[in-house]
């Protein structure tokens, strides 16, 4: 075979290809190596495989990729070949070499500044350095993915499972055997200052990881569980920056409709929504709104989310006896013009806020609640009065995510015939209506990043003479409440389908729980 570069070694083309060749297999198998997405049990054959026939598995996927192109979706064979090529780019992309990347730029720190090898029994055991470096691994990838929960949980008597919290959907990373996880839990338990040796009884602790680009402060809670202690991470101050209400994907209406009200010297804004909602973002974003040198601002939270160098910002601690209420009447002290309340959820914490935007102060704060009535009637079974929540609250928002549509990978959706008819109908582009496919750089779920859909009541004439009627309840607010909530939800999730943002499955999913 002349192909094979045997007889003219000395050729330099050879040459560089050979040196190329084997430069492809090398990265190919550091690739598959700190792929999150191979299994652990494949990784060894993976490494034989792309180490004997790496490249060619590169270019067998970019035939069958172009190949799948041209059959299945009549796409021009130019272009086929193009968009097969940038897959395979994407997938060999380095900027997406997790793990090895930022593993080595983390340093875990705990509340007094000791490093983890410092406080975990010194590092100096082979298998606590291993556990120690295999921690540093897990929260470096969580960060390159932008999760914001980490949980550990033992499944069996033999294995734990990792699991990411990525734009709240939950996904498995990775099994880890029991007891190289036990020791990896006692890491973390370690440097969030808890007490190793309590397996059983619920505790609480934090530490912050300190990366290239910022801090970034870590929630951990621990409880004793069926088959061992299992951990739950949560990420803060991922997003620390300037964030603004449009950013959150308020329209232009809704946009105005908030900046009138927060320029008010009082008056309340309620953020409403199930957990996971985006309402603590949304917040962020009315707060970045505010000119901090002429106003005020204090925040209450638990925990401080995002961080805000001109507000003065207090966490609450119910063990230190610090909770909303209390820090509320204490802030009320301390001649605040605006202050935020991370969470609305006792009678007492209500009175005080809905009692303080009645005198001279603007007050922003979150609700548990699944609609912009439902508000109102939570408000009520806390024990408010009708005629403060009419006289308090200027403006309502529920609010719900959507997941957008990963940009590298999505797809033109595929729609069924009772849908084109009715898109036709209702005079809809249909060509710009697009579909979840799933590629590495969304691991494989379509979807990439979250945008909000609101529906904002304000608190006028009509709502009012609604709240103090006598007979108040959520079906008696079907005109101002409820079902227009609903609808005005659903349509905008549905103008985010149209527009390309989001899929059709997504609106489905988002609103087909809004009660
Ligand atoms: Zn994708």
């Amino acid at each position: 075979m002349d192909f094979l570069p045997v007889k003219l070694l000395f050729s330099p083309v050879r040459i560089a290809f050979l040196i190329i060749w084997f430069y492809l297999c090398m990265y190919l198998v550091q690739r598959f190596e700190f792929s999150p997405i191979v299994p652990k049990r494949l990784k060894a054959s993976m490494n034989v495989l792309m180490l004997v026939f790496g490249p060619f598995v590169l270019f067998v996927f970019i035939a069958a990729e172009a190949a799948a192109k041209i059959l299945r979706q009549g796409v021009p064979f130019a272009d086929a070949v193009k968009s097969a090529f940038h897959r395979a780019g994407q997938i060999v992309d380095v900027s997406h070499f997790a793990g090895s990347r930022s593993k080595n730029s983390l340093v875990l720190l705990d509340s007094s500044g000791k490093d983890m090898f410092e406080v975990f029994g010194g590092g100096k055991e082979k298998s606590d350095r291993s556990a120690i470096e295999h921690t540093h691994l897990l929260i470096a990838n969580a960060l390159d993915e932008l999760a914001s929960d980490i949980l550990i949980d033992p499944i069996s008597g033999e294995t734990f499972s990792v699991r990411y919290r990525v734009d709240g959907m939950l996904r498995t990373v990775e099994e880890i055997d029991f007891r190289k996880c036990a020791a990896i839990v006692n890491s973390i338990k370690a440097v969030s200052s808890m007490d190793i040796a309590e397996r059983r009884r619920p505790q609480d602790g934090a530490f912050i990881a300190k990366t290239p680009d910022g801090n970034v402060s870590f929630r951990v809670a621990s409880a004793g569980v069926l088959h061992g202690e299992k951990l739950s991470i949560r990420i803060l101050n991922i997003a620390a920056k300037h964030l603004s209400i449009a950013d959150v994907g308020m329209s232009e209406r809704y946009q105005q409709l908030v900046r009138e009200t927060i320029s008010h010297q009082q008056g309340m804004i309620l953020v409403c929504g199930p957990t996971g909602s985006g309402k603590s973002t949304t917040m962020q974003a009315m707060l970045c709104e505010l000119d901090f040198n002429s106003r005020n601002v204090i925040t209450i939270e638990d925990p401080i989310e995002y961080v805000l160098p001109q507000a003065s910002q207090i966490e609450i601690n119910p063990k230190a006896d610090i909770t909303f209420a209390k820090a509320l009447r204490s802030v009320l002290r301390q001649d605040p013009d605006v202050i935020s309340v991370g969470e609305i959820r006792d009678a007492e914490t209500a009175s005080v806020a809905l009692s303080a935007s009645q005198t001279g102060h603007l007050v922003l704060a979150t609700l548990h609640s699944s609609s912009n009535a439902a508000t109102i009637v939570r408000l009520m079974d806390l024990g408010i009065k009708p005629l403060l929540i009419s006289s308090a609250v200027d403006l309502i928002i529920s609010q719900r995510l959507v997941r957008k549509l990963c940009p590298r990978c999505n797809a033109v959706a595929e729609l069924t015939e009772t849908q084109i008819a009715r898109f036709q109908q209702s005079k809809v582009d249909m060509s710009k209506i697009m579909q979840a496919k799933g590629c590495e750089y969304c691991n494989n779920t379509g979807y990439k990043g979250r945008i909000g859909i609101f529906d904002m009541m304000v608190v006028d004439e009509a709502v009012k003479a609604q709240i103090l009627s006598d007979n108040f309840s959520v079906s008696n607010f079907k005109n101002i409440g409820d079902e227009n909530y609903k609808t005005n939800l659903r349509k905008q999730a549905l103008k985010l389908a149209f527009a390309g943002v989001t899929s059709l499955a997504e609106v489905k999913r988002v609103t087909s729980n809004l009660g």
